[in-house]
């Protein structure tokens, strides 16, 4: 693995880009976002743009933990800005990848046990106060958010055990910060998986996970967390605390109980839950690569992944190019295809075990990379920010790596701990298999997602739409929009009935049927910026180099009936979505009105929300719009501290 990732690096290297400079930074932007305009830019700002884009060093180190100049808290806040565990404590909450700040103060508070949660809410009533739950913070917009409280559920990490209900379900049960990743090791280790709903991403908690619907990726099965969730036990907005279950409100109350299996932190702090569990199973990987064709036809991506219970793909749209490195590729769909493999009844674990890899397990978050390498890679990610020539050689070596190096890797031999590649096919454990181990890194790979959900019978058109979007080009021939990290990455899921799960049903959204969730990753590049206009100059860059990503997901909300993911999408491409889906809208109103039930004044209410019609007849509504418009806040930012 690592030598053939070394070898299309160095490839990339040598050959560098098509273009051969960064003689054209953009200097314009072709929207008008965010409150950044379209300057004509002086002769001496054009070199300043020259020298951030061509400044890779804060790209390269932004992540690794140490502030050390040139960084600073402009250019790398992850690093620079005090915080534990990414969650920024001195005033302002932000996300994991120091991306999203909260506009506004808030006092920040850990808590540690279900008492905690009840006396924060109580301090934060009598203070009239909005409180916001927050797990690890991977929500990359102002959906976590607050002009009041923050409490944040990550450090409640125990996992209760195993049990078997009334009606023979077997449920695990554990605490809201319990991260995906803990809880798929644990029960690995007890013979144990949650099945499907396995996020990609280990690092997530479970009632963050159930705050955004967050999901996996299974083909026959649902992917989703929230459709296998038994229990959530949660601290309402008037201290005291409820548990609701699939047996109990799931029958008595059902509106209530698939509005609360999503719930984005509308309803309550979730304490505890319980997730349904089965015995362990393996999952056998093969990788395929198939022209493009096929995806632009009706049924045409079904007939590909049919066969799989566990399916990704790595779409490459057809790309003409003159450079020799870059010939004339055809499209391609790099499938990773997993069938499941469950024990037999007369089958010894010891015999069952056997039949995995050894260490089998997926790594596409943790590519095994040298230092050097590392770094020439983030240098180039950095420039095909400002020049779309690096990110169409670095897309072009992608799609071979992908198809030369699939991201599934094993150890050497049972014995033999050294890690191997075998491109053709891996068998592992479930959870092995859907969750990918993190980098040793850590957040020194800086992305961000742009995510949709698109119904079945949309499927084909959302291709073509994608494809002719992606083929344009620039005046000088090249490919506007090329994709360096992993091409669009796809995965599915079944629509579900909970409400607001971005595959919930509704329109073209049909019960049951497969959804495919469409995503654009994004690295995201660090400027050395050293002066106030550096920044207006460096948000000018991303601006433009967004515009695309950004045009992508319009492209789908105004086509193909897309909706958009809670934690992977900017604010005006929610509140584009309110325009262009009606049928998304009005599951918005109809989850307002389960809130209400259970929240009637608005404490958990944040901005964001409010913004997408989140409505109380009540005065708190009042007070949180009064700080929309941006009277003085009289809170106090106090230092996060350990409840009793
Ligand atoms: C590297 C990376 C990989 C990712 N991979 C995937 C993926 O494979 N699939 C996918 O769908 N998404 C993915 N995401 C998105 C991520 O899974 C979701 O954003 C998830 O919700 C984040 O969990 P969190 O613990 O960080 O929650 P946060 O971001 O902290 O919160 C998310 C929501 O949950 C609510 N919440 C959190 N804790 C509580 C609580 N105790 N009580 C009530 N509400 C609460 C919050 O109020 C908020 O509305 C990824 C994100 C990253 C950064």
């Amino acid at each position: 693995m690592q030598r053939k990732l070394v070898l299309w690096v160095t490839i990339g290297w040598m050959f560098g880009h098509t273009k051969g400079s960064l003689a054209h930074p953009p200097t314009t932007c072709n929207i008008l976002i965010d409150g950044i305009s379209c300057p004509t830019l002086t002769l001496p700002e054009q070199k300043e743009v020259k020298r951030l884009c061509k400044q890779s060093k804060i790209s390269i180190n932004c992540g690794d933990g140490v502030c050390k100049s040139p960084k600073n808290d402009l250019n790398c806040p992850c690093d620079c800005r005090k915080g534990e565990n990414h969650l920024i404590t001195e005033a302002k909450t932000g996300s994991y990848n120091g991306r999203t700040f909260c506009p506004q103060e808030q006092i920040v508070k850990h808590a540690y046990s279900e008492a905690d949660i009840i006396r924060l809410i109580g301090e934060a009533r009598e203070q009239n106060l909005h409180v916001k739950a927050v797990g690890a913070s991977h929500t990359d917009n102002a959906a976590i958010c607050t002009s009041g409280m923050v409490v944040a559920t990550n450090k409640m990490k125990k996992i209760l055990g195993i049990h078997t209900k009334p009606d023979g379900t077997r449920v695990v049960r554990a605490q809201a910060g319990v991260t995906i990743g803990e809880l798929g090791r644990w029960l690995h280790d007890h013979n144990y998986v949650n099945g499907y709903g396995i996020v990609g991403y280990h690092l997530v908690t479970l009632a963050g996970v159930l705050g955004t619907g967050a999901h996996g990726s299974a083909v026959k099965h649902s992917s989703l967390l929230s459709d296998e969730v038994y229990t959530i036990r949660m601290v309402l907005a008037d201290g005291t605390v409820s548990e609701f279950s699939r047996a109990t409100t799931g029958k008595t109350d059902p509106q209530l109980w698939n509005a609360l299996r999503v719930n984005l932190g509308m309803f309550g702090i979730t304490s505890e839950v319980e997730i349904a569990v089965q015995d362990d199973f393996l999952v056998h990987m093969v990788t395929e690569s198939h022209p493009d064709d096929n995806l632009y036809k009706q049924d045409g991506l079904w007939n590909l992944i049919r066969k799989c219970d566990v399916a990704n793909v790595s779409y490459f749209p057809p790309r003409k190019s003159s450079h020799f490195f870059e010939k004339n590729h055809h499209g391609k769909a790099i499938i990773n295809c997993g069938t499941s493999i469950y024990k037999r009844a007369d089958e010894s674990w010891g015999d069952f075990e056997k039949k995995a890899d050894p260490g089998g397990q997926f790594i596409l978050h943790a590519p095994h990379v040298g230092n050097f390498f590392w770094g020439i890679y983030l240098n180039r990610l950095h420039k095909s920010a400002c020049d779309n020539s690096y990110a169409c050689t670095m897309e072009s070596l992608r799609r071979s790596q992908l198809v030369d190096s699939p991201p599934y890797i094993r150890h050497k031999s049972a014995t033999d701990e050294t890690w191997f590649h075998r491109p053709k096919g891996i068998t592992g454990f479930a959870y092995f298999m859907q969750n990918s181990t993190g980098s040793e890194r850590g957040m020194q790979f800086r992305q961000t997602d742009w995510e949709v959900a698109i119904p079945m019978r949309h499927w084909a058109k959302a291709f073509q739409l994608l494809r002719d979007y992606m083929t344009e080009t620039q005046p000088d021939g090249t490919p506007k929009f090329c994709l360096p990290l992993m091409g669009v990455y796809i995965r599915f899921s079944l629509v579900t009935d909970a409400l607001m799960s971005h595959g919930s049903v509704g329109g073209d959204f049909k019960l049951g049927e497969p959804v495919m969730f469409m995503e654009i990753p994004e690295f995201i590049p660090s400027f050395d910026i050293k002066a106030p206009e550096d920044q207006k100059l460096a948000a000018l860059i991303l601006t433009q180099h967004e515009s695309h990503y950004r045009g992508y997901v319009e492209m789908m909300l105004k086509n193909v009936d897309a909706r958009v993911h809670w934690a992977k999408n900017r604010p005006e491409l929610f509140q584009l979505q309110q325009k262009t889906n009606p049928v998304r809208k009005a599951q918005i109103e109809d989850f307002n009105k389960q809130i209400i039930r259970l929240d009637p004044t608005g404490v958990f209410l944040n901005d964001f929300m409010s913004e997408l019609g989140i409505r109380y007849p009540s005065s708190m509504q009042k007070q949180s719009q009064q700080k929309q418009k941006g009277e003085p806040l009289k809170i106090k930012v106090r230092e996060a501290s350990k409840a009793e």
